[in-house]
């Protein structure tokens, strides 16, 4: 790429180019906007800013309404080959939102809204900027439902979720972002609009949905997706349990598994339930929790918390009743909460990792062991939250209490704690994401992941953005 200052003059004439595209009022080069569009949620993003120091910051904050004003900044960032970073509610954890090669920031937060609840097909369509919780409402006003619940429903957007392949507390039932779509409007970096097919099961050549879901603003901009909504369950009802160890956990859990699909499904490490879930839900035990909800009607409800019983039962575990359920669901996004969740000084990351049943518990033992003999001054702590009949992810948290306190300290000792956790996920045969994405944090780690499989994206990327312009240096690409 040719490398363009964006400065004096020519930053004049590009922003009267981006002015005439999308308004005057929806340019803005003040300082304010670009370093509050310099901070996700990557922790070292995060410190950095704590510390005092500034992130990289675009030179322009552009905010399209629609595909049409997408288009038109595409096509002048390609002309003038400017990078262009997609931002959605910046509740990345990755850092996939940060604008590190300058350039663009194109906030999509404009495209939000909700075009039509379609009851007869059982799909929202709307701008791909819309907070989650606004099309969750949306849908409750008719009486259905997105099931779509992720901690961050309330600050993160349909696109940010599409784009890092999100997934909700409720998805052994209702499935990840990545189930939950049926069409998508798309820009890609020429400014073509282009949608994929109107039905998501087809014949008709791969899946375009799925080329674009997880590629992180490094393809196109999202600018419309229709997603899934579902009827309301006559009923929900909450189960906790009290295993002794974890592998009786997992025999349990994959046996129910092969009978039906509860909605949610968590199990915390004793660490865990010791620490947050003692704070939070109010269990005073040793062991492993683990909290089971199931939904629909009512009389299939009743069925499968026998078939759940008798299963678990078999495996040894405790029945606790329904009131700590209850109460896990109350707090499921508290849980996120400052207070509730270790926060800045503390040092912290989610390595969520995931893999088939053969090999995730040994996954969980061998990165708790890499972590905490290479770096004594982290504790690691896991839960399993998101369940398949043939595996689930562990969503594996280290905590430094305290972190170095220079800056450039901190993120060496936090990239090292990462390499280590990540590389042992992979060497015992995981995946190095289940749901947060991949982002500038763990690029590094993509071809060490896929080895040559790696030419398919980077095929993908040469053809669809020859000049390099979405969203430089993530997903590895
Ligand atoms: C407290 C908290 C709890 C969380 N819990 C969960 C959870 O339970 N489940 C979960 O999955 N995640 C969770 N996350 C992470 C976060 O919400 C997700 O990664 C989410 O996908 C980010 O969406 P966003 O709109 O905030 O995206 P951003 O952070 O703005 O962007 C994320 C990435 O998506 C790209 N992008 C955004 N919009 C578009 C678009 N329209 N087109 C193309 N690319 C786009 C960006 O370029 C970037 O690469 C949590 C985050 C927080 C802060």
């Amino acid at each position: 790429m040719t490398a363009l200052q964006m400065t004096g003059f020519m930053l004049d004439m590009i922003r009267s180019e981006l002015e005439d595209a999308v308004g005057r009022e929806n340019c803005s080069t003040r300082d304010i906007d670009k370093i509050a569009h310099g901070v996700d949620y990557f922790w070292l993003s995060r410190m950095w800013a704590d510390r005092g120091l500034r992130m990289p910051e675009a030179d322009i904050v552009v905010s399209p309404k629609d595909a049409e004003e997408t288009s038109a900044v595409l096509k002048i960032a390609d002309y003038y080959k400017i990078p262009v970073t997609t931002w959605g509610g910046g509740g990345g954890t990755q850092g996939g939102a940060l604008p590190v090669a300058g350039g663009i920031l194109l906030d999509t937060k404009r495209m939000n809204s909700i075009e039509q609840v379609n009851t007869d097909s059982m799909y929202i369509e709307c701008g791909a900027g819309s907070i989650y919780k606004h099309i969750e409402w949306a849908a409750n006003e008719k009486g259905y439902a997105t099931m779509h619940y992720p901690s961050s429903l309330t600050c993160s957007t349909v696109g940010g979720f599409l784009a890092h392949r999100g997934i909700g507390v409720v998805s052994t039932k209702y499935g990840k972002i990545d189930d939950m779509v049926l069409q998508m409007e798309v820009v890609l970096p020429n400014g073509d609009i282009i949608y994929t097919s109107p039905a998501p099961k087809h014949a008709a050549g791969p899946d375009l949905n799925q080329i674009f879901i997880g590629s992180e603003g490094t393809l196109a901009v999202i600018t419309k997706a229709q997603m899934r909504i579902f009827a309301q369950p006559e009923e929900r009802r909450f189960r906790g349990f009290l295993f002794a160890d974890l592998t009786a956990a997992f025999k349990a859990s994959r046996e129910l598994l092969q009978k039906f699909k509860p909605s949610v499904m968590r199990l915390y490490d004793p660490a865990e339930t010791s620490s947050l879930i003692k704070k939070i839900v109010g269990v005073e035990r040793e062991g492993a929790f683990m909290n089971i909800a199931i939904e629909g009607v009512s009389e299939l409800v009743a069925v499968e918390e026998k078939i759940l019983l008798e299963t678990f039962a078999k495996y040894g575990a405790e029945d606790l009743g329904s009131a700590y359920g209850e109460k896990w669901w109350q707090e499921k996004i508290t849980f996120f909460y400052p207070g509730n969740m270790m926060d800045l000084p503390q040092m912290f990351g989610t390595m969520d990792t995931i893999a088939p049943y053969d090999k995730i518990e040994k996954i969980y033992w061998e990165m708790k062991r890499a972590v905490e003999t290479n770096f004594p001054m982290a504790k690691f702590i896991a839960h399993f939250s998101h369940w398949y009949e043939w595996g689930c992810m562990v969503y594996d948290r280290f905590i430094v209490d305290h972190p170095p306190a220079d800056p450039h300290e901190a993120l060496r000792l936090h990239n090292a704690i990462w390499s280590c956790g990540v590389r042992t996920a992979l060497a015992n045969g995981g995946v190095i994401n289940d749901h947060h994405g991949v982002g500038i944090k763990l690029g590094r780690l993509m071809k060490e992941q896929y080895g040559s499989a790696m030419q398919v994206f980077q095929g993908l990327k040469k053809q669809l953005d020859p000049n390099g312009i979405m969203n430089p240096f993530k997903l590895g690409l």
